[in-house]
């Protein structure tokens, strides 16, 4: 039986190949037990752990200057963490409002300090990323945070801003899609679920001289001093199901052929589907065409009171899951790493009669 194309925005789909990975192992991973069964303190766990963080330097290019470190909580927990990590005795952080998750970082970050938002596209219904001559970015400031690819919202940054601070950047959606440069970056961090792994699991990968400066009201599980250790990340019973699938998920992408292969694979995705919705009177992509997502592509039918029909016949020819975020409407095919090619193709072919019956 084929598996349905899931256009999920996350928790997202996986590779098949992992997931038969997953299967043949769920039994007997060692010594006749489940990977969930066993001690996270166990040589074969440690083991684990320390090939993982290793593909992932190596796919990254992570410097040693870096720290690497698996924590819970989400995305979302990060938002309150880095300010309570690093906002530090300036008291003062920068962010840059492009869609709705950086806008979330941004009201989660007020509690902590003196919180600039420098530059907004809310006004242009975040289908635009501002100007950065206009960016009202302070000297002064702990860090500059902004999240690269909006999940939401579809847009994505192809530069990375330049700024005299620190940068903070949230990839969760946009991790190992293609090569980055980590020194460009003070901190990086990135939920598993949508292009890496299962939800549960969160990296951080955060250059050394920001951590163990937290206020001292951090908690602990949030406290980049606790993670960072010889322990690898072991402070307390890590997701160590969720984690397993990450490193599995590293090897994957190194068996792809690294990021620049997945970096090829998936442009040649996103701008065969954009083509296609750009050559078209009956959808329509909102996004300024120097800054779309190449992972995550919200859509529009012409008239939308075809939408739950639009969804329905989608799911009768095996695509799945692709309703757009109910703050923003309409359609979005999430796109990442573990969609083959072939259901992009799927999805054009399905959108293209879907036309000729309803248009
Ligand atoms: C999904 C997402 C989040 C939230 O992640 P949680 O794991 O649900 O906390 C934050 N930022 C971006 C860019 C996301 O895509």
């Amino acid at each position: 039986m084929t598996r349905p194309y899931n256009f999920s925005a996350g928790p997202a789909m996986l590779p098949e190949a992992v997931l038969q990975q997953i299967k043949d192992e769920l039994f007997d991973w060692h010594q006749g037990m489940s990977v969930m069964e066993m001690s996270h303190r166990s040589k074969e766990f440690m083991a684990l752990i320390e090939t993982c963080e290793s593909d992932l330097r190596s796919l990254l290019k992570i410097p040693d200057n870096y720290k690497v470190m698996f924590m819970q909580g989400g995305a979302t927990g990060q938002f309150s963490a880095i300010p309570m990590n690093i906002i530090g005795e300036t008291g003062k952080a920068d962010y840059v409002e492009t869609g709705i998750w950086s806008k979330k970082a941004t009201s989660l970050a007020k509690p902590y300090g003196d919180i600039k938002v420098v530059a907004s596209s809310e006004d242009n219904r975040f289908t635009n990323i501002p100007d950065f001559s206009n960016w009202t970015t302070r000297s002064d400031a702990s860090y500059l945070h902004y999240a690269p690819n909006e999940t939401i919202n579809g847009v994505e940054f192809h530069w990375v801003p330049q700024v005299d601070v620190p940068l903070v950047a949230d990839m969760s959606s946009c991790i190992l899609s293609r090569p980055i440069e980590v020194t460009d970056y003070a901190l990086i961090y990135a939920g598993a679920q949508k292009n890496m792994g299962p939800a549960g699991i969160t990296l951080v990968i955060a250059r050394e001289d920001l951590i163990g400066k937290a206020n001292p009201l951090t908690p602990a599980v949030l406290d980049y001093a606790n993670f960072a250790g010889d322990d690898h990340s072991i402070y307390n019973t890590p997701p160590t199901f969720a984690w397993y699938v990450c490193a599995l998920m590293y090897k994957w992408v190194i068996n792809q052929g690294g990021l620049d292969a997945m970096r090829d694979i998936n442009a040649q995705k996103a701008d065969m589907l954009y083509d296609f919705i750009d050559n078209s009177d009956f959808y329509a992509n909102p996004v300024q065409k120097d800054c779309r997502s190449r992972m995550n592509v919200p859509f529009t039918l012409a008239d939308d009171a075809l939408d739950k029909t639009f969804l329905a016949e989608a799911e009768k020819v095996g695509l799945y899951q692709l309703k757009g975020h109910r703050l923003v409407g309409g359609m979005r095919a999430s796109i990442y790493n573990a969609m083959p090619i072939e259901g992009v193709k799927a999805l054009i072919d399905f959108m293209i009669e879907f036309e000729r019956v309803h248009a």
